[in-house]
């Protein structure tokens, strides 16, 4: 998966990598697909979310650019596998999960995994998670219009905020925003296509 995926697309970060290496995969897809963990796809998880491919995780948090000292927020927590990586790489991860049994259950994996960075938290991701704010990183693996204003008011300064965003025609792009010097500066990196974010600020066509 590494080698093919994510070093034969141009990713080489060792830190990336190693964080890669270390996270077992197959444990967060359900076991019917348990095969298909490592293949280069998103897989279906359960109450209709899905498992992001490997190689858009490793974009999206490659794109954050993380040194290992920041506090990061994740919104849609799913399977916990984005969460499980970033809890890697940085000193503390917020996740928030609007589906209860998918936060419940990915807590549960991350405890077992030993991933104590990490903490689950069941909410309206749209609101942010003003208590541990500002965030250094924040990623949304769910599509919305436009980036929940909450999000961007709690990304710190020099910050990098990763998500897929929608365009007038319906497609979405993996946006990348960064707060430089008081100002938000967008750059759109890819094509890509989520699972609707819901909630107070989610995707009201696709919802
Ligand atoms: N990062 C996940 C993939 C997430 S799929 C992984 O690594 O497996 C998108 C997730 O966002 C789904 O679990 C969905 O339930 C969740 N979600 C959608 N809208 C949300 C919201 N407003 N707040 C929090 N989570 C949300």
């Amino acid at each position: 998966m590494i080698e093919e995926q994510i070093v034969g697309r141009g990713l080489r970060d060792r830190r990336l990598l190693d964080a890669l290496e270390r996270v077992p995969r197959h444990l967060f897809v359900p076991p019917s697909s348990r095969f298909a963990a490592y293949d280069d796809a998103p897989l279906s998880i359960d109450f209709g979310q899905t498992i992001s491919q490997p190689y858009i995780v490793a974009l999206m948090t490659s794109l954050l650019e993380l040194a290992g000292h920041e506090r990061v927020l994740e919104i849609g927590t799913g399977s916990g596998y984005q969460a499980a990586i970033l809890g890697k790489l940085a000193a503390e991860v917020h996740t928030l999960e609007i589906v209860p049994e998918l936060a419940a259950r990915a807590a549960r994996l991350l405890g077992r995994l030993g991933l104590d960075r990490v903490t689950v938290h069941l909410g309206d991701g749209g609101l942010g998670w003003p208590t541990a704010a500002p965030y250094a990183a924040i990623v949304i693996t769910a599509a919305s219009e436009r980036v929940p204003e909450p999000l961007l008011e709690q990304l710190a300064e020099g910050g990098r905020l990763v998500a897929p965003v929608a365009s007038g025609d319906g497609a979405e792009w993996l946006t990348l925003i960064k707060a430089e010097r008081g100002k938000l500066i967008e750059h759109k990196i890819a094509s890509v296509a989520f699972v609707p974010l819901r909630g107070k600020y989610g995707w009201r066509a696709r919802n």
